[in-house]
């Protein structure tokens, strides 16, 4: 992704910027005619002064059309224009003998900034040169005196020229660099009010760095604990996979303590004065400047983002003041693409325990399932569910209830991998599911849960130690007892009826796990 802005949407590029230059010529092409016809001059002269005022004028005023028509071949028509300005100037040095005094270098002033300001400037000094030649060998071919220009008033001339074309030069670069920026800045942030994902985040900062500054390196991390996490990190011309640094002692720790941006202008002298050692991530090259800027929203820091240059005094005010600006667009971003997770998350969540909420344990038990046939291994699952629990709410109230099942999902969790799934099917039911899981392993895991429980510490609202209550568990394997999700369901389930039936708080698991079974068969 690139933020290329086209010249030809640049206001600097726009014809406009000559119009002064053709109004002067319009204005002196008629002082030439008027010159011709009223000042007391030959026949000749007159005619000599009339002609070459209605040329300028014509000239002048098609010039703009003729900018228009030449569209992408302007390069062409800026060498014809060095050529035929030049001869311009030359024939008005010789003109000027019998027409307006200094008419020859107001001319070439006027055509010089025009120049300058359209064409740019190698065409510019081509200009310069052209007039020169022509200033010297138009008088032989038409055999016609030039006014006289000494060589002091010749080095004065072009002196002067490029004083005036560099200024012209470096003004229009200077804004339109600025003009450049702005429009990144803009098609940035209309590109990240849809970004609700934090990769498209940080790919549209990555583009935008790239497009504006004149950075060797730059680097967006984030922070996690003690770590600053790169998200992205490129160094002379390559991106290198992620890395971490400590947040202590580094430059970028440095901009999130303090939660300001940092700009060093030389590092050698400045990151001594900080008591920071110089660090290098990536090419083994010292960065020379660095500027980093905190992404941070009112109540949270989230990373930064960083440049820079093997050069000395590569950035300015201007460069931290553009990547200020680029930070805080993708710090709001960043923050609604965190909320966005974050409701997300929620969203799949059972509110009260945090467990997988009903819909989403079955999605994500599908998926394991599918995992688990191409995979190979066996899939079990636990249903879980509380024993005698409506007495429970009725002797110790609802609240109390409530935090039993939070408790229990927190023990739960406790006893299963981070991999494994835990669901609340609903009420006092709980599924849970254990990826490549045998029977025997599920059976081991729900007789710990089975133990835990009756440890729980439980206080009712007096605060005073209640018993917990105790859990029955029904588990099932798939593919080997079930080769389809919902049957697996059914298979657990009633598996947990079972146990209920046989007097609660135990497990029927599934029957080559079973040791009742395995002690018959012995
Ligand atoms: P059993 O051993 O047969 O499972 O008996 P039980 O009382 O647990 O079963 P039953 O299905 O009759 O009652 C379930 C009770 O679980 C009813 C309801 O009061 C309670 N319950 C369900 N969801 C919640 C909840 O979110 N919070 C609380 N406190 N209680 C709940
Ligand atoms: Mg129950
Ligand atoms: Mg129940």
């Amino acid at each position: 992704m690139s933020f290329f802005t086209s010249s030809d949407a640049n206001p600097l590029h726009s014809r406009q910027l000559g119009l002064p230059a053709v109004i002067a010529s319009l204005l002196v092409s008629v002082s030439v005619i008027m010159y011709g016809a009223i000042a007391d001059l030959t026949t000749y002269q007159r005619w000599m002064n009339i002609l070459t005022g209605s040329f300028g004028f014509i000239y002048a005023l098609f010039l703009p059309a003729l900018i228009i028509a030449f569209g992408r071949w302007r390069s062409i028509l800026w060498w014809l224009l060095v050529l035929v300005n030049g001869l311009v100037i030359a024939w008005l040095t010789i003109l000027e003998k019998n027409s307006l005094p200094g008419i020859s270098l107001f001319t070439y002033l006027i055509l010089l900034l025009g120049s300058a300001v359209l064409a740019g400037r190698w065409y510019t000094y081509a200009f310069v040169a052209c007039s020169l030649l022509t200033y010297h060998f138009l008088p032989l071919i038409v055999q016609k005196a030039p006014v006289q220009v000494t060589t002091l008033q010749h080095v004065e001339v072009v002196l002067a020229s490029i004083v005036l074309t560099e200024t012209v030069c470096l003004l229009l670069d200077h804004i339109q660099r600025h003009f450049q920026r702005l429009a990144v800045v803009n098609q940035m942030t209309r590109s990240l009010a849809f970004s609700i994902e934090i990769s498209q985040v940080v790919s549209l900062m990555s583009a935008a760095i790239q497009s504006v500054l004149d950075a060797d390196t730059y680097y967006i991390g984030f922070v996690h604990d003690d770590l600053i996490d790169f998200e992205l990190f490129y160094d002379d011309g390559e991106f290198f996979p992620s890395t971490s640094i400590p947040v202590d002692g580094s430059l970028a720790g440095w901009v999130l303590k303090h939660r300001k941006p940092l700009l060093l202008t030389d590092t050698i002298i400045q990151l001594p004065q900080l008591g920071l050692p110089s660090l290098m991530i990536g090419k083994p090259h010292i960065s020379l400047s660095w500027m980093g800027i905190p992404l941070q929203s009112k109540d949270m820091v989230y990373g930064i983002v960083a440049v820079a240059s093997y050069r000395r005094e590569a950035f300015d005010a201007a460069d931290l003041e553009l990547l200020e600006n680029f930070a805080q667009q993708a710090s709001i971003s960043l923050d609604n693409a965190t909320h966005h997770a974050e409701v997300e998350r929620r969203s799949m969540e059972d509110s009260l325990t945090g467990a997988l909420n009903h819909g989403n344990f079955l999605k994500s038990l599908a998926a394991e399932a599918e995992k688990a046939l191409t995979g190979g291994y066996p899939l079990s699952l636990i249903m879980l569910d509380v024993d005698f629990f409506k007495q429970y709410n009725d002797t110790y109230g609802h609240q109390v209830g409530d935090q039993v099942l939070v408790s229990l999902t927190g023990l739960i969790r406790g006893y299963i991998k981070s991999t494994d799934l835990l669901g609340r099917w609903g009420g006092e039911e709980f599924t849970i599911a254990l990826p490549n899981s045998t029977g025997r392993q599920a059976l081991q895991v729900a007789e710990r849960i089975r133990v835990a429980i009756t440890r729980l510490e439980l206080y009712d609202r007096e605060h005073r130690r209640i018993p917990p209550p105790t859990i029955s568990q029904g588990i099932a394997v798939f593919p080997l007892e079930a080769d389809q999700v919902d049957l697996l369901i059914d298979l657990a389930d009633r598996r947990l009826y079972v146990a209920k039936e046989r007097g609660r708080d135990q497990i029927e698991p599934v029957p080559e796990a079973n040791p009742r079974l395995a002690e018959k068969k012995a």
